[in-house]
């Protein structure tokens, strides 16, 4: 709302940043979230941030960083006659292997139709018993326990034909992963983030645990934030605060939504449903371990990889889109030779320029931060 956008107190906080920063001292924050990577497009965000500040995107795009293999998968289970395949209207549009989407699918005849909601696909599988329907399951811990309770409705209907493609990943692992490249020789072309800005969906749901741990454990300090301008600027006075007195704790900036347990019975609804697998692909970070949910054994039968075993070659993608980069933050989406020209909004190339939450599709839109 418009308390969280008043430009005296944003024009407050601008200033209270850059009384904090240490003269002569840079500041790298990473924004997980691609949320926020909109956000602070849409407001200008790091215009009105002290030089010394920079803020990096992040990998927190769902869409962005399902790798081209399992669009392929969803593409090849929408191939076969019987199966209806529902999906969130965000991944229609997502290249997998050879340009080949949802939507060039759905042109040659495959069943592919847009859900808001998994308990829709639900309901579509109780309409069509002599189909199987699968969803296509994907998102962060923010729609995994919705995935988790169309699982238990099907159970609950007595459905056989109700299946999941499940996709969904962990955020803590991957902004672990990040910050582990940043030992290893190849990457020193991004320098060292000195703190991140926290996913405030994400923590709405698992409340603050996973990221004092993860603040714990690498050293860095991460301040959970909401998607208002004055949102993120206080987050980002609390890194600098932070960061000025070495301290690698979580803090949470999102207090009107944000609770320090999260929400349990989504957090219950998950655990029950599903497990973390011992390591998963993402677009650009390539197999992170613990990062990824599969279905627990007692639910193994909702797995659509099960019903419908296939065996996909490698992935083919094009080279020149640079949306694994992209993802890692170690380059902008204007340093990509088809930003812009062969790749829009309206043609994409890659996902980044695809999901309304991807850092191309921020920077076509507002511009670049520099
Ligand atoms: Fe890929 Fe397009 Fe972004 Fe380039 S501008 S990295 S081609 S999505």
């Amino acid at each position: 709302g418009a308390a969280f956008q008043d430009p005296e107190r944003v024009r407050a906080l601008a200033t209270a940043i850059a009384q904090a920063v240490r003269p002569g001292k840079r500041y790298r924050f990473m924004e997980f979230c691609g949320g926020h990577t909109h956000a602070i497009g849409r407001y200008g965000l790091a215009g009105l941030l002290p030089e010394a500040v920079t803020l990096i995107h992040g990998p927190g795009c769902p869409v962005c960083v399902l790798p081209a293999g399992r669009i392929d998968a969803a593409l090849a289970l929408a191939a076969r006659p019987e199966v209806i395949l529902c999906s969130y209207g965000d991944l229609f549009r997502v290249p997998g292997s050879a340009r080949r989407s949802m939507i060039s699918a759905r042109a040659e005849g495959a069943d592919i139709r847009m859900v808001t909601s998994p308990l829709q696909a639900v309901t579509i599988a109780r309409d069509n018993p002599q189909r199987a329907v699968v969803f296509f399951a994907i998102g962060f811990e923010t729609t995994a326990p919705a995935s988790a309770a169309a699982i238990k409705a099907s159970l609950a209907a007595g459905l056989t034909n109700f299946h999941e493609l499940v996709c969904h990943v962990l955020t803590p692992p991957a902004m672990a992963a990040i910050l582990a490249e940043e030992a290893t020789a190849a990457t020193d072309v991004r320098p060292r983030l000195d703190g991140l800005i926290g996913p405030g969906h994400v923590a709405l749901i698992t409340g603050m645990a996973p990221f004092d741990r993860f603040a714990q454990s690498n050293g860095r300090p991460i301040a959970v934030a909401g998607f208002e301008p004055t949102d993120l600027l206080q987050a980002v006075l609390a890194l600098v605060t932070l960061t000025n007195e070495g301290a690698a704790r979580a803090v949470n900036r999102y207090t009107r939504a944000v609770t320090e347990a999260g929400n349990t019975t989504a957090q219950a609804l998950l655990n029950e449903v599903f497990e973390v697998k011992a390591s998963a692909e993402w677009r650009g970070l390539g197999m992170v371990a613990d990062s990824a949910l599969a279905l627990r054994p007692a639910y193994a039968r909702f797995d659509a990889e099960k019903r419908f075993p296939c065996d996909l070659p490698p992935p083919q993608v094009n080279r020149a889109c640079r949306c694994p980069d992209i993802l890692r933050g170690l380059i902008a989406p204007e340093d990509c030779a088809l930003f812009g020209r062969s790749c829009t909004p309206s043609d994409p190339v890659g996902a980044c320029m695809v999901s309304s939450e991807g850092a191309c599709a921020a920077a076509y839109a507002y511009g670049g931060r520099r």
